[in-house]
């Protein structure tokens, strides 16, 4: 039996709909600008550049599973002014590979989930401006919370899926997977031009314009059509 000169952490598993069994995370990508409206609200132009990627830590730290049919409460982080809710369709994968083409691209997805790619928007302002890189605007304690992983063959027509996140009742973005200037497959074949992908990771799709703000004890609902919707409270 290997042991290790320090306690080995664990590795996050998220809950797979319809099954007591796990989704072993891995590593977290997310694409950014990857809806028209959006990249006009962040201030650019949303002419069909590639797709860039940033990446938050795959961890307990960061990754929290959002149960169904309950509020996760969710610490509102260190050193911001400014917290962000981003409502995504997270895509997980069950087959890697490296430089996967378009159309094989769905073979590699084992299924879907909702996820907030929380963001400190001040700090990572700060960073985009003096062209630092984004981690501390992106990825921080708890800047993940994630639902139920649904299989690709139970999530029905998800590229053209609706999206919506409401604060308080109060819809704040609404909008259609469709809509996502690269496609899923898009996003995982050029995203495997960069990395080899692996069994485990998770994308984070994009968000659809109407981010803002969110403080203490207001309450985040995120929904995608055919997935578990996920509820979270900022305290
Ligand atoms: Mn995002």
């Amino acid at each position: 039996m290997t042991s290790y000169v320090i306690p080995a952490h664990d590795i996050v598993g998220l809950p797979v709909a319809g099954t007591a069994d796990l989704f072993p995370v891995r590593r977290v990508y997310c694409v950014g600008r990857n809806y028209a409206g959006h990249a006009r609200e962040m201030g650019s132009d949303p002419e069909r550049e590639p797709p860039f990627f940033f990446c938050k830590p795959g961890d307990a730290q960061a990754v929290v599973p959002a149960a169904p049919n309950r509020v996760l409460e969710l610490p509102y982080p260190p050193q911001t002014n400014n917290l962000h809710y981003e409502c995504e369709l997270v895509v997980a994968i069950g087959k890697g590979g490296a430089n996967i083409a378009v159309e094989d691209a769905a073979s590699h997805i084992y299924g879907y989930a909702v996820g907030f790619d929380m963001t400190r928007r001040d700090l990572q302002f700060k960073m985009r401006d003096a062209g630092r890189p984004w981690e501390i605007g992106k990825a921080f304690d708890y800047s993940a919370p994630i639902g139920l992983i649904h299989p690709a063959t139970d999530a029905g027509d998800i590229n053209n899926a609706a999206i919506q996140l409401d604060v308080d009742g109060v819809t704040k973005q609404s909008s259609t997977i469709a809509h996502l200037i690269w496609s899923i497959n898009e996003t995982i074949a050029n995203l495997s031009t960069l990395f080899t992908l692996a069994p485990g990771d998770l994308i984070f799709s994009g968000t659809p314009e109407g981010v803002g703000a969110v403080v203490r004890g207001q309450v985040l609902e995120g929904k995608v059509t055919g997935l578990s919707p996920i509820t979270v409270k900022l305290v």
